[in-house]
């Protein structure tokens, strides 16, 4: 329904069929050999590829792959960033005041890559209401798009999203929808009923993809599909 030419679904950064990694430009897959591009899906509609219910598939090497890189960018930048913040405060403060604020903000943000990175709990729900808001702020523009989940424990959720739109333009009021723990991170959503989907987005980078693809051409990661519509 929705989500298509939004996105860069065109580069194959790895297999669609295998999800191996293959790099730009390669024409067939080191991996299954099958040609690299939408050419190996002629005649399978995208509509119903995506299937019904929600995928036995919970947990997967590839969602711990796609985590484990997302905890590196993180383990790099958080030392940077400190590292900066001291030599910049050491200049202004002196040494002392440095050290000791950079200390502070190396430990602060330890605390909340922590919490950040660690994996939620999975849980089903509605969707029952999105709302975007877009304010200028100091001329830039600042989006917030929020989908709200009546759910199955009974508690409501809420996501939010500021650096993209995908999954809140995909969702639907009334969707029912299953949030994945083991891949947490804001993507993380998949829709129960995807029989009439002609993009899904990959619940780990987020980015539509072809529901005829296995794995996700940006991310590599598996995409969540459910049975074959009847
Ligand atoms: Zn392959
Ligand atoms: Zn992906």
């Amino acid at each position: 329904m929705s989500g298509e030419n939004k996105t860069a679904a065109k580069i194959f950064n790895y297999c669609p069929n295998c999800g191996t990694k293959t790099g730009r430009g390669v024409q067939i897959c080191p991996g299954c050999a099958k040609t690299i591009g939408d050419s190996q899906y002629d005649g399978i509609p995208r509509i119903g590829a995506a299937g019904f219910g929600y995928s036995e598939i919970t947990e997967h090497e590839s969602f711990a792959a796609y985590n484990k890189s997302k905890k590196k960018i993180v383990t790099i930048a958080i030392p940077l960033i400190v590292l900066v913040l001291t030599i910049i405060l050491s200049v202004i403060f002196g040494p002392a005041v440095g050290i000791v604020t950079g200390l502070f903000l190396l430990i602060l943000m330890v605390i909340i890559a922590l919490v950040q990175l660690r994996n939620k709990p999975s849980w089903e729900g509605t969707v029952v209401k999105k709302e975007h808001v877009h304010i200028k702020r100091e001329g830039a523009d600042r989006n917030t798009y929020t989908v709200k989940f009546n759910c199955a424990d009974g508690k409501n959720r809420k996501q939010v999203w500021h650096s993209h739109s995908f999954i809140y333009d995909y969702l639907q009021e009334g969707d029912r929808v299953r949030y994945l723990g083991s891949i947490s991170g804001d993507n993380a959503f998949e829709k129960y009923d995807k029989s009439q989907d002609e993009s899904i987005p990959c619940a780990c980078c987020g980015l539509a993809m072809d529901p005829r693809y296995t794995y996700c051409t940006i991310c590599g990661a598996l995409l969540l599909k459910g049975k074959a519509a009847q």
